[in-house]
């Protein structure tokens, strides 16, 4: 059983039901592979160690709990969920020494499944960003290839799901934060729809785009964790009150028979790189093999979706990071002689680059003089793009298309030109503006580049059900992916 942490979490589940693997051994295990793999791969911020081993054992002297959907299941989180009594600094000097007083509500789902939270995971700077290289304290590298970025900002979550740091781990998506790295990692990572999850204690960035989900190794790992953060939560309004499927349930048996398919045309185009799209259309050939139905769908404003993503995502960040001024959270500046100077200072001292690139340009498009033509705006383009996924989804039931226009790219190869780094995010951020769930599957490894390519999938409101059980149809059909050649 060296090679424990191979194994899906689903697989990790039974056997520590069945007592045939220890929670112990399990926590353990994912450990040692923590040792062994970040040296080369930087993907957590911290490590929770002793204490996570010290629940373990606690955990295996009352005997494993079938009622528990994660009993003494070792999974990460990234590092701007609120986790009680473990630093939570979301990639950002300004939270350094921050330590919150209680869960995230995500978190506490996972700890009453009897999940164990063994570390928090490296993220570009407060999610901002698509490569991890915004965060203020270290790179995460790619599992696949470490010159390459792992994807962003759930990056460092990306790469310690696919070197089997953990089995699972929970990442952030407020305009392609879990399905892009899960993309240019080759794992599953599914933004269920906005309200599905509650986002308290996920510390904001742009509030009515943010969402919290699975990202994991398979599609039925994928089910499993969704199922138990999913869920209303009284304390967040913007939570949703309807029932949680059983998602694992629902994808057993699962047929792509008679599914309407619905490739948008914008997706299929332009700027997808060669790689991508064959391995792309590899998977959707397949799906037709399987009796899926391939419908031609348009999202006529797609072109939009940059603009009006960065417009948006800047003026609700620029809101919510005022919360941080030296006073209420995290650092204060020691050289500043005055209240005015205290508030400068803290935030330039405790702020990165592209932080306070966007927190300028969010209070810009939402000024008194400029309201009018950015803010509202973009809000009006927006529901434009949602209601070109409603029109799409009348005529399909999933809508697919590549997560990425190419594989992991090189650390640095974006870091000189904001605007190209932002134009990476084409396929995921319309997902968000729409509030529907998506996700990405692994299909394979692009010809040219040897990395993984992502497949996406978007559903109706509340449809994650079928999203998952179609992605658990194509994941059975292709392939195996293999496991990246991390030593
Ligand atoms: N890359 C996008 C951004 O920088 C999305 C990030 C995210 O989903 N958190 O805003």
């Amino acid at each position: 059983m060296s090679q424990l942490f191979d194994l899906s979490l689903t697989r990790v589940r039974d056997l520590l039901r069945s007592g045939e693997v220890t929670a112990e051994a399990a926590t353990a295990a994912c450990l040692e592979r923590i040792a062994a793999t970040e040296p080369a791969l930087d993907a957590l911020l911290h490590v929770a160690g002793e204490a996570a081993l010290d629940q373990a054992r606690a955990m295996d002297a009352s005997g494993p709990d079938a009622s528990r959907p994660l009993w003494g299941v070792p999974v990460t989180v990234k590092d701007v969920l609120a986790t009680e009594g473990l630093p939570t600094t979301c990639g950002s000097r300004i939270l350094e020494n921050f330590v919150p007083v209680y869960d995230a509500h995500c978190v506490s789902r996972l700890k009453e499944a009897g999940a164990i939270i063994i570390g928090k995971a490296n993220m570009d700077e407060f999610a901002m960003g698509s490569s991890t290289e915004n965060s203020a304290y270290k790179i995460t590298k790619n599992p696949w290839d470490t010159a390459r970025v792992p994807g962003g900002s759930s990056g460092g979550s990306a790469a310690s799901v696919a070197a089997g740091q953990c089995f699972a781990s929970i990442g952030t998506d407020t305009g392609g934060s879990i399905r892009q790295p899960a993309s240019f990692c080759g794992i599953v990572g599914l933004k269920p729809g906005y309200g599905r999850v509650s986002r308290r204690g996920l510390v904001a960035y742009g509030s009515s785009l943010d969402q919290a989900g699975p990202m994991t190794r398979t599609v039925a790992d994928a089910a499993l964790v969704l199922k138990v953060i999913a869920g209303h939560d009284p304390k967040d309004s913007t939570s949703i009150d309807a029932p949680v499927p059983d998602y694992l349930e629902a994808i057993q048996g699962a047929s792509l028979k008679g599914l309407r398919l619905g490739l948008p045309e914008q997706y299929w185009g332009e700027g997808l790189s060669a790689e991508v799209d064959a391995a792309c259309r590899r998977a959707v050939d397949l799906a037709a093999s399987l009796g899926a139905e391939i419908v031609p769908v348009s999202l006529p404003h797609t072109e939009y979706a940059i603009a009006t993503y960065y417009i948006l995502a800047m003026a609700e960040a620029s809101s919510n990071l005022a919360r941080f001024d030296g006073v209420r959270y995290g650092r204060r500046s020691t050289k500043s002689v005055d209240l005015a100077t205290m508030y400068t200072r803290s935030r330039c001292e405790g702020f990165g680059e592209e932080v306070m690139r966007r927190i300028m340009l969010g209070t810009y498009v939402l000024s008194a003089g400029y309201y009018d033509a950015y803010y509202r705006k973009a809000a009006q383009v927006r529901r434009l793009i949602r209601q070109d996924f409603l029109n799409a989804l009348g005529k399909c039931d999933l809508i697919c298309g590549p997560a990425c226009p190419t594989t992991a790219f090189a650390i640095g190869e974006n870091t000189a030109d904001p605007l190209q780094m932002y134009l990476t995010d084409i396929f995921t951020i319309s997902l968000n503006l729409s509030g529907l769930p998506g996700m990405s599957l692994p299909v394979g490894l692009g010809r040219d580049t040897g990395m993984p390519v992502g497949l996406q999938l978007f559903a109706g409101n509340l449809q994650e059900a079928p999203l998952l059980a179609a992605a658990a149809v194509l994941e059975a059909n292709l392939p195996a992916m293999p496991a990246p050649p991390i030593a």
